[in-house]
């Protein structure tokens, strides 16, 4: 079986499906290797398992939204998109999403997906509380006063599968995208942060090698549905016309522009109903401190021209800052810097230690589900919780069930499993 772009092969001998809680917390409590399984949308072994992976993604749909405390809570391995319909229909929204509506929620939150906003901390810094299958098949809560919370949300699977999440909501609300293009590379170097905060969310997409940026998403929360937006921003002119492609080639796959819609139907990029695009690509992304952004940005530019052979479309994207103890935001407001890249495995992972050279003196954090080269000195610098981390995963998980190697070398605690060697570099 193989991830969602077709570029990592899961090594796992058994994959089952649970359609029920107890099912999830015998398989659990049986097997003495297993790993949940969300949507298959990493790009790098970090769901993987010698022995059982658990696919979380059959458990029954659901939804309790408690009003008076703000939350809603929903199963762990449904989609994004499924979740926000059933939340708007009920009056509610969360507070941004994902570029994809088809990520499960539990699976995102695991490694701190993210969407765009200077004032949005990303999606884990949403969650209000989880239920955990624990090593030995029990269950556990962690509520919000909970001082594990904070290490429990961004755990990349190592507490267990999460069969519930709680997530704070809002009252609905309407966004409107517009794209802009044209924006100077030197408007955004000296004035990034007054950029990407000008609107509720911001995406920037580059090539690295021309004088502008390619274009400007900006999506907007606006009272209602003719709602007028400026033509210029920045500089950069609305494009009235074009409809944007992401991916070369491929059509009808985004969502609307130039119109107010519901904010599940705006914030991502990617329409719920068709598939983003065909695969057959490697993601990779780091983090740096926003204050960071120009230097960071220019630094990799200097790579340009080595980067844009192997190139789809980078985005840039911030999020403010929270406390979650492996959030890639962890204490700072941050700028990612994304890259979707072609299907070259070696010619990108012969890349990558050139980039995060440049980006080394700003501490980078790799996104925990993308491909990256960083070593386990690099996540120990980049992370100061880590430490706490690995402490709370030896004191819930000891026997090391739901370690595996991703996890071993992540977090510093020594390999507790041997995967047979790949010649994929995705596995590394
Ligand atoms: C086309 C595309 C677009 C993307 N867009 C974004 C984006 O906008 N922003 C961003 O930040 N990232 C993005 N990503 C990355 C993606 O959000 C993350 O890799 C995310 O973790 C994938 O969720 P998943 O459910 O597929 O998890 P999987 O890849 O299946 O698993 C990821 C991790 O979550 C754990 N896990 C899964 N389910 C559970 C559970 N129920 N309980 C506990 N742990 C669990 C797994 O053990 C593993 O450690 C994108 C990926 C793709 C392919």
């Amino acid at each position: 079986m193989k991830n969602w772009s077709n570029t990592y092969e899961y090594r796992a001998p058994r994959i089952v499906a649970p359609t029920t809680v107890d099912e999830v917390r015998r398989v659990v409590a049986e097997a003495d290797r297993v790993r949940p399984l969300g949507s298959k949308h990493s790009f790098n072994g970090i769901a993987d398992t010698t022995g059982t992976l658990v696919d979380m993604t059959a458990l029954p749909v659901e939804v309790t939204i408690d009003e008076a405390a703000g939350t809603a809570t929903v199963s762990g391995g449904t989609r994004y998109g499924v979740i926000a319909a059933a939340l708007d229909a009920a009056g509610f929204a969360l507070h941004n999403m994902g570029s994809l509506p088809h990520i499960s929620v539990a699976g995102a939150v695991a490694t701190g997906t993210h969407g765009s906003g200077v004032g949005l901390g990303n999606l884990s810094s949403a969650i209000r509380g989880l239920e955990l299958v624990t090593a030995d098949g029990d269950l556990r809560r962690v509520t919000a006063d909970d001082p594990e919370l904070a290490g429990s949300v961004v755990a990349l699977g190592a507490l267990g599968p999460a069969v519930r999440v709680t997530v704070a909501v809002e009252p609905r609300y309407l966004i409107r995208q517009d794209t802009y293009r044209g924006l100077p590379w030197d408007t955004m170097l000296g004035s990034f942060r007054e950029v990407a905060g000008g609107a509720y969310s911001i995406s920037v997409f580059t090539n690295w090698v021309e004088d502008e940026v390619e274009q400007l998403w900006v999506k907007r929360r606006v009272d209602s549905e003719d709602a007028q937006v400026d033509d210029r921003y920045f500089g950069a002119a609305r494009d009235l016309e074009e409809r944007p492609e992401l991916v070369p080639g491929v059509t009808d796959n985004l969502t609307r522009r130039g119109v107010a819609v519901p904010w599940h139907f705006g914030l991502p990029h990617f329409r719920l109903d068709v598939p983003p695009s065909a695969g057959d690509e490697i993601q990779t992304e780091y983090f740096v401190a926003i204050d960071d952004a120009g230097a960071a940005l220019s630094a990799v530019r200097a790579l340009g021209d080595r980067i844009a052979p192997h190139l789809t479309v980078t985005e840039l994207r911030t999020m403010a800052a929270d406390g979650l103890w492996l959030s890639p935001a962890s204490g700072r407001d941050s700028l990612a810097i994304h890259f979707t890249w072609r299907n070259h495995p070696d010619e990108v992972f012969a890349l990558l230690p050139a980039i995060e050279e440049a980006l080394a003196p700003f501490a980078p954090r790799p996104h925990w589900g993308k491909l990256n080269r960083v070593d386990p000195a690099g996540f120990a610098t980049a992370y100061p919780r880590l430490g706490d981390q690995r402490e709370l995963v030896l004191r819930h998980d000891p026997a090391g069930k739901f370690r595996n190697e991703y996890l071993d070398r992540v977090l510093g605690l020594g390999a507790s499993e041997e995967l047979p060697e790949t010649s994929a570099p995705m596995g590394r």
